[in-house]
């Protein structure tokens, strides 16, 4: 089992002063590498990203649209992140089976918790199943949790519903999630085509140094992205 080696929250910035409406965190483990987590608004819900998290198994990123309303609200929700307490909401049946969103702290191991969608079956015997699942520290939990709380006075009685999720691609340098709406977003247009799409953070050299300082593994594509992005900037 890898350890967390620390994480750098961002702090929220707004370019006018204005507080902003999203937030973003990263996490660097010992053998899972990067581990992100964004929060954001989106209509009159909120919206958490985990990149990666597991999907069926299989790593993928994962966005999870909350409305307001979601059994007592998202300031529950945040609360319960960031006291680090457990936390079931969002339950839904279906046939046979029942589905429910759960923050599990402290699990699997001390320091790390996990946010979950869980299907369970209607008989008692039957599996439980975590649909998705992303894992992260406890500190990286509990920040998200409190931006959370900030952002949700934020959203405005009268925001419109977001119908559908904002589309995000994943930056080729450190597969954060990266929407249009980010304050960091970027596009570098020039130059060779790895380049596009690329993060603030990966384009100003800070990932790779990040990862240099924290020596953690990286897949070795995104290595090779940072690294021409390193060697144009020189
Ligand atoms: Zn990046």
């Amino acid at each position: 089992m890898g350890r967390h080696k620390q994480h750098k929250p961002r702090r929220p910035r707004g370019e006018s002063g204005q507080p902003t409406t999203e937030w973003f965190g990263t996490a660097f483990h010992s053998t899972e590498g990067m581990q992100h987590l964004d929060v954001r608004r989106s209509g009159n819900g909120i919206l958490i990203t985990s990149s990666p998290a597991e999907i069926d198994g299989v790593p993928a990123s994962w966005p999870l649209r909350l409305r307001n309303d979601v059994d007592g609200g998202l300031n529950k929700v945040g609360a319960a992140l960031a006291a680090g307490r457990g936390h079931v909401f969002g339950g839904t049946e279906g046939p046979g089976h029942r589905t429910a969103l759960a923050f599990i702290p402290d699990h699997p191991e001390e320091g790390v918790g996990t946010l979950a969608r869980v299907r369970t079956s209607v008989d008692p015997d039957g599996d439980v199943v975590f649909e998705r699942s992303a894992e992260r520290p406890m500190g990286l939990w509990a920040e998200a949790g409190e931006n959370l709380l900030r952002i949700v006075p934020l959203l405005g009685p009268d925001a419109p519903p977001a119908d559908e999720l904002e589309d995000c691609l994943l930056c080729p340098g450190c597969y954060r999630p990266v929407y249009e709406s980010s304050s960091s977003h970027t596009l570098i247009g020039a130059g060779p085509m790895p380049m596009v799409g690329l993060c603030r953070l990966c384009a100003e050299g800070t990932t790779l140094r990040s990862l240099r300082q924290a020596n953690v593994p990286v897949d070795p594509q995104q290595r090779a992205v940072l690294e021409t992005v390193a060697a144009a900037m020189a």
